[in-house]
């Protein structure tokens, strides 16, 4: 409802909203890692994502991230700095990882003892999750593990609000977009994925939802996107790309007598499941070699997500891998194709390791080592994994590198989402600000403008989306913005209800200001 506020030549009225919409953007706003993100709905948050930004550990070689207080982790930037939740008021309702990677779910383990909330994720994410969690030795999380598929919602504190899971497609199955439904519009969280219509595992990403969801009475108040990407052309290819890519390159190897070593992202099952197939095909034992590759494919194939060869071996701890290393020496290179770990050069990686030759598997002239992984760009991989090439090349090993296609939306996939959504605010996240920038440019091409409908956020800050009541200037947005009323993609009766926002609607938080909504100081 609108009341008008003083003369109408002014064209300014005061509108009544039901709830106040606010959005904090806590970790990932100024590079990428260590994700978070809270939605405050009334008196209810919603907390998306805790996440690590692993490489500001690795940088530290004596460092033990188990046994480090969560205090230490935020001064090293490794952990988002939840004590800004400090001055949002309202009951964090749910802690909500998207999917399974380190930089979504990697800080549980150190915060999420601090809200008494449940976690709230997908089946195979809350399995992962799990060995994380076990794993902490200096914290223990007792928030219950509620278990909620794509496709489902649920109710969240007591003014109405929903919290649906929307399937989307990356480079981790079982991954989702959750949706925040309030009275004054769906809050769409983004993060991460890519429009992949022909996945190798699950259904494909679900855009007729996020149709549905823009075409709802109240539409899409905001949308918090991963700008990934967003300065590359065209869209991403889908995980079958990289499936036949891979395919073409292990056939070549039919009929090599000599050793043939592939390494992939242990949590990227689909590529896990596509190499231990050509593996097969070509007449070699696959062989998943080292703890998180045994790790995440034994929760996958447990959940009833994958089914693999029965050839397939795996051995996590140190020693059986020693065995079977031994054992594949023992009976010839040439019946086995090892997959293991350290695409990226992470030093005590098993590849890292293999090409130091610290392992009973001699890499030999000729041997094929396969990277199914692209370098993350980021200074701790790129030079990790260029010593690790180098070391391998030494020994005579030829490289197939780059076998992979991206986990996150190019150029059209962010523009095709945009339109789907047709959102009022849209807030870019996942990247430092020189990768932001291509999205904002993408962003005001489509009519939003930063300031007032697009808010180029820090970590630490708060932005205002809805108050209880509002100065508003009547200009409808959407007139501009993709097609006119006319065009049937929202009720006329919606779209006199959204108006341009004020500009200066964003804040600093106070990291230190009182003690957290309905958790205890840091401990
Ligand atoms: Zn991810």
């Amino acid at each position: 409802m609108s009341i008008l506020a003083g003369a109408r030549r002014r064209l300014s009225v005061l509108e009544w909203h039901t709830m106040e919409i606010e959005i904090a953007t806590i970790g990932g706003y100024e590079a990428v890692g260590r994700q978070m993100t809270a939605v405050r709905a009334g008196k209810d948050i919603v907390v998306f994502d805790m996440g690590l930004n692993l490489s500001q550990v690795l940088i530290h070689d004596d460092i033990e991230i188990s046994q480090m207080h969560s205090l230490d982790l935020i001064d090293l930037d490794a952990i988002p700095d939840d004590r800004v939740l400090n001055g949002v008021e309202g009951d964090v309702q749910a802690i909500v990882p998207t999917h399974g990677h380190l930089d979504h779910i990697g800080a549980i383990s150190k915060l999420a003892h601090r809200y008494d909330a449940p976690v709230v994720a997908t089946p195979f994410t809350i399995e992962v999750l799990k060995k994380e969690v076990q794993s902490e030795s200096r914290f223990t999380v007792e928030n219950q593990f509620q278990k909620m598929s794509a496709g489902e919602t649920m109710s969240i504190g007591s003014e109405g609000v929903k919290l649906e899971f929307v399937n989307v497609t990356h480079s981790i199955i079982d991954a989702i977009n959750p949706v925040l439904h309030t009275p004054e519009g769906a809050v769409v969280y983004g993060l991460d994925k890519r429009v992949d219509h022909t996945p190798v595992i699950g259904d494909p990403i679900d855009m007729e939802r996020f149709r549905e969801i823009r075409r709802h009475d109240a539409g899409v108040l905001a949308y918090v996107e991963d700008c990934t990407n967003a300065s590359e052309t065209g869209r991403t290819p889908s995980e079958s790309v990289a499936r036949d890519h891979l395919r073409d390159v292990i056939l070549s190897m039919k009929g090599f007598d000599g050793g043939i070593v592939a390494t992939t992202f242990s949590s990227h099952i689909a590529r896990v499941k596509s190499l231990v197939e050509f593996a097969v095909e070509i007449g070699r034992t696959p062989i998943l070699l080292g703890r998180s590759m045994k790790q995440y494919s034994e929760i996958a194939e447990r959940l009833g997500i994958v089914e693999f060869p029965r050839e397939l071996q795996m051995h996590g701890n140190r020693s059986a891998v020693d065995q079977a290393f031994k054992r594949i020496m023992r009976e010839g290179k040439d019946g086995y194709l090892p997959i293991v770990t350290g695409h990226q050069g992470e030093s005590r990686a098993m590849l890292t390791r293999m090409g130091r030759d610290e392992t009973p598997y001699r890499i030999e002239d000729g041997d094929k080592v396969i990277f199914s992984a692209r370098v993350i760009p980021e200074p701790t991989n790129e030079a990790g994994r260029y010593r690790s090439e180098k070391r391998l090349r030494m020994q005579g090993a030829r490289l197939y590198a780059d076998i992979h296609v991206s986990g996150h939306l190019r150029r059209e996939g962010h523009y095709e989402m945009l339109r789907a959504l047709q959102p009022q605010h849209v807030i870019p996240a996942h990247q430092n600000l020189e990768g932001i920038a291509a999205y904002v440019e993408l962003a005001e091409n489509q009519g939003y403008q930063v300031g007032r409908d697009l808010h180029v956020s820090q970590n630490g800050t708060m932005i205002q989306l809805v108050e209880r009541w509002r100065k508003i200037r009547q200009k409808p947005v959407w007139s501009r913005r993709f097609g006119s009323a006319g065009n049937g993609s929202m009720p006329l009766s919606t779209m006199n209800s959204r108006w341009l926002t004020l500009s200066g609607c964003m804040r600093r938080l106070d990291t230190f200001s009182k003690p957290v909504a309905n958790g205890s100081a840091h401990q």
